[in-house]
């Protein structure tokens, strides 16, 4: 099993598959990490827009709470002089003017009649006007709750300002309106506050009444003052609709196309007993809050798109160096294989010119049979042999009988064909894979005969003898036939001594000599050493 793995993932089809899965692995890390990114970047926006949409709610309501209670401070005044009877208008105008310099963010506050008309301010200019058509007046007129703050639509104030103001109603003994006071917020400080939780190019905060008119937004976009940002579906409405505190939104504004996301909040404090609440949205741009991400990613894609490419090039190139290796190996294989083949057969063509050479080097080149080189060698091996399995060595010397005088008559190339036709004769006779005829030299041949002894030499002397009478070659000016004859000197021993394969030779030589003497075309036999032990054999008849 580990084997075949080992296999595949070696194979062609099992490198891209394990390319493949890595670079698959790869991807899938990057857009889980991609996709963890875009969430972090989307709970950390909507972390950031909360916070500060936070700090402009906190702001209105403690200064919405510091004007509810200069109101309710104001309202006991009135009462506490109505019922004592005293005119309260000198310690009202003074307390107006304390508490519009204490409250941050107050422009003016304001005392109106019950027709309307300005009584007393903390600014002069006021006073003597009449705002009885204003919301800020007939919210209140209209209704009986004095514990009720209104919360007028955002409008142009008489010193010509965009502004909303806060009012509370005041009655008389009877339960009559007996007045109202007007708190105007100043928008200018209220634009410096919302400015300051700007944190990016493309933010924007807006402060807008609980009817959905817009009062301020910054920085100042196409959307106009007064604007109703309640339309159908519109970001604002939707959170209204889920009567939620606060919400994550993303849409588009009015008059705009960009997409971004919003946190909203509503200022509704049970406390402060306000008729309609306050939305506070601060937004980005979703292209610019993403940018960085799809900066990244497109870096990131890039990146895996150079890794892919490099590493699938990479391998590629590899796999095809391998091929071109293989392929390369293979031709050298068939090469060597090719060149073995001619090697080899060189070889043979030497082996055999070799083993010719040597035949050549060991064969007599008249007669064909063994020379006296192979001989010598024969008989030093044959020695050893012999001498270690105790054996019997004969040697049969075999010398043409008056050969000078056949030349003489017959010419020399005759003298050669009865040489090579007395070889052939011998040759024919010895049986045994050792035994080795050989031209000894001139006219003279040699028989070496391993494991014979010495009857067993002479009988096969013998029959030497007879055969090359039995040829029959006319030897016309021979004393002694008028036929071709050999004469044979036998010599016999067991080898003892390392040394003496030459007195074996020298003893068929001596034995030779002796059949010579003997009247030739005989056999005489001797021992090494011991010449007198010579028995030569009668000579045969003449041819
Ligand atoms: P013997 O009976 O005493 O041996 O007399 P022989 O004449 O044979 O002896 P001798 O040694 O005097 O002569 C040998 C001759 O053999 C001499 C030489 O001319 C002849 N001879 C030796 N080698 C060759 C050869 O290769 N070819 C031929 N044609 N004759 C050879
Ligand atoms: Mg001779
Ligand atoms: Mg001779």
């Amino acid at each position: 099993m580990r084997d075949f793995v080992r296999r595949f993932f070696r194979s062609t089809r099992g490198e891209w598959l394990f390319l493949a899965a890595n670079l698959a692995l790869l991807a899938g890390f990057l857009a889980f990490s991609l996709l963890s990114d875009r969430r972090s970047i989307a709970h950390g926006e909507e972390n950031r827009l909360a916070t500060q949409t936070q700090v402009i709610h906190d702001l209105l309501l403690s200064r919405f709470s510091s004007i509810r209670r200069a109101h309710l401070n104001l309202q006991n005044e009135l009462h506490t002089a109505q019922a004592r009877g005293v005119n309260p208008m000198p310690f009202v105008e003074r307390r107006l003017q304390g508490f519009a310099e204490v409250i941050p963010g107050v422009r003016s506050m304001s005392l109106l009649n019950a027709s309307g008309a300005v009584i007393a301010s903390s600014r002069h200019e006021l006073i003597g006007m009449n705002f009885h058509d204003h919301s800020y007046f007939q919210l209140p007129q209209h209704s009986d709750d004095l514990a009720t703050l209104y919360l007028s639509p955002p409008y142009t104030t008489a010193l010509g300002s965009w502004s909303i103001s806060l009012s509370s109603r005041i009655n008389d003994a009877r339960g009559k309106l007996a007045g109202v006071i007007v708190s105007t917020l100043d928008p200018e400080r209220l634009s410096q506050q919302l400015q300051s939780v700007i944190y990016a190019p493309d933010m924007w905060i807006a402060a807008t009444h609980g009817n959905g008119q817009l009062f301020l937004m910054l920085p100042e976009l196409p959307v106009p003052r007064g604007h109703n940002l309640l339309g159908a579906g519109s970001m604002f409405q939707r959170h209204i609709e889920s009567s939620a505190t606060s919400n994550y939104l993303s849409g588009v504004l009015p008059g705009s196309d960009a997409q971004r996301v919003m946190f909203i909040q509503t200022l509704r404090a049970p406390e402060l007993h306000l008729d309609f609440p306050m939305l506070i949205a601060a937004s980005r741009n979703r292209e610019d809050l993403y940018a960085p991400w799809w900066r990244s990613l497109w870096q990131q894609l890039l990146l895996y798109s150079l890794l892919a490419g490099s590493s699938s090039l990479g391998l590629c190139l590899t796999q095809r160096r391998r091929r071109q290796n293989r392929q390369l190996q293979r031709a050298n294989e068939r090469i060597l294989r090719d060149k073995n083949h001619v090697l080899e057969e060189l070889n043979q063509q030497l082996q055999a010119q070799s083993n010719a050479l040597q035949a050549m080097a060991f064969r007599d080149g008249l007669t064909g049979i063994a020379n006296r080189r192979r001989f010598d060698e024969a008989l030093t091996a044959e020695w050893r042999h012999c001498r270690r399995e105790a054996l019997p060595l004969a040697i049969l010397m075999i010398d043409i009988d008056f050969f000078k005088r056949y030349n003489d008559h017959y010419g020399h190339q005759a003298g050669d064909e009865c040489l090579r036709a007395v070889a052939q004769t011998l040759s024919g006779k010895p049986g045994r894979a050792h035994d080795l005829l050989a031209r000894y030299g001139g006219e003279e041949f040699v028989c070496l005969l391993p494991n014979c002894d010495l009857s067993g030499a002479n009988i096969l002397a013998e029959a030497l003898r007879q055969a090359v009478a039995d040829l029959q070659l006319a030897h016309a000016d021979s004393p002694s036939a008028s036929c071709v004859t050999i004469s044979i000197g036998v010599s016999c021993c067991i080898p003892e001594a390392e040394e003496g394969a030459c007195a074996l030779l020298a003893a068929a030589d001596q034995a030779l000599y002796q059949a010579k003497q003997n009247g030739r075309n005989c056999v005489a036999s001797a021992l090494p050493g011991v010449t007198s032990t010579a028995h030569p054999l009668p000579p045969g008849p003449p041819c």
